[in-house]
């Protein structure tokens, strides 16, 4: 299918939106005596790196610095691409921090918004406001589908749409794209896209595919029916033909625990079938969402219900409350430990905080620490897993602050599940790979400087589930299209971050 896309955001080559403020260029800068991970997965080398004008110009051993260039002398440390988080939260952070400094203190350079079906709406006023007020970091952005079920639905939205709304849908879906998006999101586990049928979400993804774009899926469940989940996933990628980017793969309730390698499987089989399939993992045994999500019935304040999706997540002592406007007292609590102070089962305590949301037209956001090791090592252990953060900007998980590197700290260094340059790989190239960017996740002559510089042996998160915010060391200096954002320990106040869109044309 051919689609005339007329707006000038996609006509752009890779990535190359262009930034109207921020735009003074560094002078030349060599970067000598790093080992460099390219980004592919080779091993690790030692070279030296020339940028200029926003761009690696040369990778070579024993460069010589030129008159008046700027010289980083990186012994010990390892060069990489920057990287890549395809699932950031970051959409109104950025508004008032748009130095991100949590993000690019991970050596973060891009950022994919508009994750798990919510994105802003209408996208254009967003990202223009992003191009006249550039963030340290580069960002692209999905097209939420929650977000235009909404505005097809408005609040009759719990029921499967009518053939009429659904064309509407698709025709959101194909401005959005116009303005820019780079794909459809989907959260199908939340309530507002939970009463949409498969048939409502492959007519919206054939309209991002038309375009180039990708489909980005927290599926329909991740705990007891995730199988069913992943096959309805894998027929909305076959039937609307869209490249998949499963998000947060997870094996996430007690009867699931364990089935990773069979889930597996079934991702396997899909991509031997020819299935564009690629996941994303964040480094954590708990998860970070709303109260009701544990409660697929969604039965909130039936004892029996309540109790099974209690057990489900191993107990109430796995599900800590984060955030409650209507309540603060229970923060940092879990829900053990609230029905002792309270005097009230475990049940009891469940139904009491989901009446105090619904009375304020809220929801307590929570963790879960409902995955086991054994799965987390085996998604990351594949080639089609990458490494996202699902944080953030303000992310009460640790996972906002700490996600990079405490994949090279603990994944790589402490743990031996990955090799540094594979990490590196799931870090860069596989997602520019899902983006369709062959300018960016690459360390290579003519690609884009985004740049990581960080120390191997230092590397590590620092955030905690008690300190979400603590900022990881080791990650030394972080260049955005050849400026430098990240140094010292902190950031240099440098914006030079581009609105990113599709280099792919169907
Ligand atoms: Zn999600």
């Amino acid at each position: 299918m051919t689609v005339c896309i007329v707006t000038f955001f996609s006509a752009l080559p890779p990535g190359q939106a262009q930034s109207s403020a921020s735009t003074s260029k560094s002078t030349t800068t060599l970067v000598i005596h790093a080992k460099i991970a390219d980004g592919t997965g080779a091993p690790l080398r030692k070279a030296d790196v020339r940028i200029s004008g926003g761009r690696i110009v040369t990778i070579a051993t024993n460069l010589k610095p030129r008159p008046g260039e700027r010289v980083i002398d990186a012994k010990g440390l390892v060069l990489a691409p920057g990287f890549i988080d395809i699932h950031n939260h970051s959409t109104d952070g950025l508004e008032t921090d748009p130095l991100a400094e949590s993000q690019i203190a991970q050596g973060i350079t891009t950022v994919v918004l508009g994750a798990d079906g919510d994105s802003p709406w209408p996208l254009a006023p967003y990202l223009a406001a992003r191009r006249t007020n550039p963030p340290a970091l580069n960002i692209a952005m999905m097209a939420g589908h929650a977000t235009i079920r909404e505005q097809v639905m408005g609040k009759d939205f719990r029921r499967v749409a009518t053939p009429d709304e659904i064309t509407k849908m698709t025709q959101l879906v194909e401005q959005a794209m116009n303005e820019g998006a780079i794909g459809l999101s989907t959260g199908l586990e939340y309530d507002v896209a939970s009463y949409s049928s498969t048939n409502e979400v492959v007519a919206e993804a054939k309209v991002a595919a038309a375009h180039g774009g990708f489909y980005m899926t927290h599926i329909r469940d991740e705990g007891d029916k995730s199988f069913s989940a992943l096959d309805e996933e894998i027929a909305i990628g076959e039937r609307a033909h869209i490249p998949i980017e499963h998000s947060h793969i997870k094996v996430s309730t007690v009867s699931v625990w364990n089935k990773a390698p069979e889930y597996i499987r079934v991702i396997e089989a899909a991509r031997k079938r020819g299935v564009d399939f690629l996941a994303d993992c964040y480094p954590y045994d708990a998860w970070h969402s709303n109260i009701k999500v544990i409660m697929p019935d969604k039965q909130y304040e039936n004892p029996a219900s309540v109790e099974k999706a209690l057990r489900d997540n191993g107990g109430a002592q796995n599900i800590t409350i984060t955030e409650f406007e209507p309540n603060r007292a229970y923060e940092n609590h879990n829900i053990a430990e609230l029905a002792t102070i309270y005097k009230l089962t475990p049940v009891e305590m469940y139904i009491r905080i989901i009446r105090e949301g619904d009375a304020a037209s809220t929801e307590a956001s929570v963790i879960g620490k409902a995955m086991i090791e054994p799965d987390i090592k085996a998604f990351y252990q594949q080639p089609w897993v990458m490494v996202a953060s699902d944080g953030g900007i303000g992310s009460r998980h640790p996972r906002g602050a700490g996600t990079f590197p405490r994949v090279l700290g603990v994944y790589v260094r402490e743990k031996h599940w990955l090799t540094l340059p594979e990490a590196v790989r799931k870090m860069t190239s596989l997602p520019a790979q899902r983006l369709g960017w062959k300018d960016r996740g690459i360390l290579r002559e003519g690609a884009f400087a985004d740049l990581t510089l960080f120390n191997p042996k230092t590397v590590l998160d620092r955030s905690t589930f008690a300190k979400p915010f603590e900022l990881p060391t080791g990650i030394e200096k972080v260049f955005v299209n050849g400026e430098l954002v990240w140094e010292s320990a902190k950031p240099t106040g440098a914006r030079p971050g581009m609105v990113l869109g599709l280099s792919r044309n169907p």
